[in-house]
């Protein structure tokens, strides 16, 4: 079965096309993104406005191009999937619209899917069918946490969360600090690599004996970074912004990964995936592999471009439901910003 799928959450345009195999296997058949990033650079951070109109102007396009990459017709399309949440509301509006304008016309079935689940369910493109159970770590820019995935199609339980700020949203705010430019997270990554990450010792939020075992705490962190970096200012220093880009990465790696290998261990499940912006972070890829072979749990983490919002996450997602049989969603489904993480797709 081919699944296209249309991905509007935030500032990407992405449209996937993908192909279920008789025997499970979901193949990438095209993954095209049209990132309206650098209009919102100069603010710092996206502008809803810019983004649906930015939306707008690329969707046509953006699907006809990934249906030439895929080499299909309209005729070889057995279902259409969008995000319907969480993420910008002007932004998923346009997305539903345009999914339920071509499964209508095109006669097909539409799943308006949850865009945190596509984060998890992607890595299927590249590492085949997930033996459940599993734990998923979703770490993006407005969400951090932790899963527990039994079958991709069918529900997911929360076992904790971020109390504050995203770890995507902890990289961009700390990147401003550092004079870096937005969206932070890869230019942080970068500069990490020319620095010391045991340079200065940031709190890890959230890790003591009486705190919530699988809650993450990001604010506290950026706080710390800012306030350090503020004092070397005020006393006349150069910023080490290697070092202090390593160091911070290296207190949202460590914890992240701790929680997560301890969370694997008290429930018990060996396989672990991890999805989201943040999951292209090299630290948190390179940190989460050594800790994960120590403790025996199978790792998988899609490559970098599938770890960013795009349109082959919501295809993915789709084709497990479709495979899976789950109803189609009504053709009246709204946009819904504040989506839960729960909620896998809408009826
Ligand atoms: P959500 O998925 O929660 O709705 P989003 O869709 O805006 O949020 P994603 O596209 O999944 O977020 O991820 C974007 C985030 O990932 C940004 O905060 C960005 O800085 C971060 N990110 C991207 N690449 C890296 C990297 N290499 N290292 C760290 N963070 C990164
Ligand atoms: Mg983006
Ligand atoms: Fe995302």
């Amino acid at each position: 079965a081919i699944v296209l799928g249309i991905e509007t959450s935030c500032d990407e345009t992405g449209v996937g096309v993908v192909r279920m195999r008789a025997d499970g296997h979901v193949e990438l058949l095209a993954d095209e993104v049209a990132s309206s990033v650098d209009e919102h650079a100069r603010f710092g951070g996206v502008v809803p406005e810019v983004a649906s109109r930015a939306h707008l102007e690329a969707m046509v396009p953006t699907v006809q191009r990934a249906m030439t990459v895929a080499n299909v017709k309209e005729s070889d399309v057995d279902a259409v999937a969008v995000t319907a949440g969480p993420g910008l509301a002007g932004a998923l509006l346009v997305g539903v619209a345009a999914a339920k304008a071509y499964a209508t016309a095109w006669g097909v079935p539409l799943y308006g899917v949850n865009h945190l689940s596509a984060h998890v369910a992607v890595d299927t493109l590249e590492h085949g069918p997930l033996p459940g159970p599993a734990l998923a770590l979703l770490v993006s820019g407005g969400h951090s946490s932790l899963l527990e995935v039994d079958d991709l199609a069918g529900p997911v339980t929360q076992l904790g969360a971020t109390i504050d700020d995203a770890a995507g949203e902890a990289f961009d705010k700390i990147a401003r600090v550092l004079g870096l430019p937005f969206p932070g997270g890869p230019y942080i990554d970068r500069a990490a690599r020319e620095g010391d990450p045991e340079a200065i010792a940031f709190p890890r939020g959230l890790t003591g004996p009486r705190d919530p075992a699988y809650d993450f705490s990001f604010a506290g962190l950026k706080t710390a970074v800012a306030r350090w970096v503020e004092n070397e200012e005020r006393v006349g220093r150069s910023i080490p912004v290697a070092d202090v880009a390593a160091s911070f990465q290296e207190a949202v790696a460590d914890v992240l990964t701790a929680k997560t290998v301890r969370a694997a261990r008290d429930k018990g499940v060996d396989q672990l995936v991890i999805g989201g912006g943040v999951a292209a972070n090299s630290r948190l890829r390179s940190m989460a592999e050594q800790r994960c072979a120590d403790a025996g749990i199978h790792l998988r983490v899609p490559r970098p471009k599938l770890c960013t919002d795009n349109g082959a996450m919501v295809a993915a997602l789709g084709s497990h439901l479709l495979a899976a049989n789950v109803p189609e969603s009504s053709l009246d489904i709204p946009a819904n910003p504040g989506l839960f993480v729960s909620e896998i797709v809408m009826p």
